[in-house]
């Protein structure tokens, strides 16, 4: 049976847990040690620049008409979207395509707050039906850790512009965007988690305002939260130190009940998904489409250096790349666990992000002409 590339079983509609990153800018203010920008002067090994406007129109227009579905826009790639000049039109704009909740189920910015001016504010608050979020990059609450780890001194500027942001939304009678405030957890940080959190939940409380603590995506962020999240570090080999201070400080927070640690994969776990011949699938070719600021589609967010480029829109229409040749030879060398022709995922750790169930693998792979490989699939991954 042959490939039938106009549907290809992903467009429309896309798979649950779908994901569209829109990268609006590299640039950022910060240049943090946990990431990439810290790292090389040019992330995607080129300049850097600001997605144009033609640009986050024609990529609007090729969902528009195709009648794709996300679970979630990502309009933030690695930089900080808010130095983006034209920032509050893009995010109106972005929030007013998806107002009636047609192309994504959410959408959720992610911004060190230093920069979050009345305009901007102006532009995220709203009323939409879509729960959409912003997550605050903070990871310190004392001056010196936040110039250790961010690299910048407005610690004060963005903690002032969050609860300015948080007040304004709720004496506007604005119910969303809904906040999330992370602190990464590192070793640089892990002695002030504490006074983190009795910072941001003194501060919810004396508002009033419902809020939740997380350390895991588990349980769905349902309202305000702070987060204490685990460090992906750059290299396989410090994940385990990353887990076990993530873990330690979670528990000594008292985060961690009986019903969710058994959710918490330690690093041998994680090794042994990760042995080719035990791998399961990466979702990142079925369900990532991540853009950056000039034009580039790629299969995930770990791909900074674009190895992975499945070429530019502004040569070639978004779903005509992403359904095309090349995307389907990588879902299928993740399929049958030979990876390669993918030598970046080789070393990645990025395996259940977002999830991709066995029943998604093989629709896809009977949608695609590739039915008779699904016993050799299933024996693979032990089915
Ligand atoms: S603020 Fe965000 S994008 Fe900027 S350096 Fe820090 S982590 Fe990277
Ligand atoms: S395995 Fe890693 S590098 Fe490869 S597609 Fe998935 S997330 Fe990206």
């Amino acid at each position: 049976m042959g490939r039938d590339t106009s549907s290809s079983g992903f467009s429309p509609p896309l798979f649950p847990g779908s994901i569209l990153a829109l990268e609006l800018t590299d640039f950022c203010n910060c240049n943090c040690i946990m990431c990439t920008q810290s790292v090389s002067r040019k992330i995607h090994k080129r300049g850097k620049g600001f997605m144009s406007s033609d640009l986050l129109d024609s990529i609007l227009k090729s969902i528009a008409d195709s009648g794709a579905r996300f679970d979630k826009l990502l309009p933030f790639g690695l930089g900080e979207s808010l130095l983006h000049p034209a920032f509050p039109e893009l995010i109106r704009r972005l929030l007013d395509f998806n107002s009636d909740r047609s192309f994504f189920s959410s959408i959720d910015l992610h911004t060190n707050a230093t920069l979050l001016n009345e305009a901007a504010r102006a532009a995220l608050l709203n009323n939409h039906s879509v729960p959409d979020t912003v997550s605050f990059s903070l990871d310190a609450i004392k001056p010196e850790t936040y110039w250790r780890i961010r690299r910048n001194r407005q610690l004060e500027s963005a903690y002032n512009n969050v609860k300015s942001f948080i007040d304004h939304r709720e004496s506007s009678g604005k119910s969303l965007p809904r906040c999330l405030i992370q602190f990464i957890v590192m070793d640089e940080n892990k002695d002030e988690a504490r006074e983190f959190l009795e910072y941001w939940s003194d501060f919810f409380r004396t508002r009033s305002l419902k809020f939740q603590v997380n350390y895991d995506w588990f349980p769905p962020m349902e309202s305000d939260t702070i987060f204490f999240k685990r460090l992906n570090p750059f290299h396989n080999e410090e994940m385990a130190d990353a887990e076990e201070l993530h873990r330690s400080v979670a528990d000594g927070l008292g985060l961690i009940n009986s019903s969710q640690s058994d959710r918490i994969i330690s690093s041998q776990e994680f090794l042994d998904l990760a042995r080719p011949e035990a791998r399961r699938p990466c979702a990142g070719p079925f369900k990532y489409l991540s853009v950056s600021w000039d034009g580039e589609l790629t299969v995930c967010c770990i791909d900074t250096s674009r190895e992975l480029s499945l070429g530019n829109l502004k040569q070639t229409e978004l779903f005509e790349l992403w359904n095309g040749d090349k995307n389907h030879a990588f879902r299928m060398a993740h399929i049958l666990g030979d990876l390669a022709p993918m030598p970046k995922c080789l070393n990645c750790h990025n395996l259940d992000s977002p999830p991709l169930s066995d029943q998604e693998v093989t629709t896809w792979m009977r949608q695609n002409g590739q039915a008779e490989l699904i016993g050799r699939y299933l024996e693979r991954i032990g089915k």
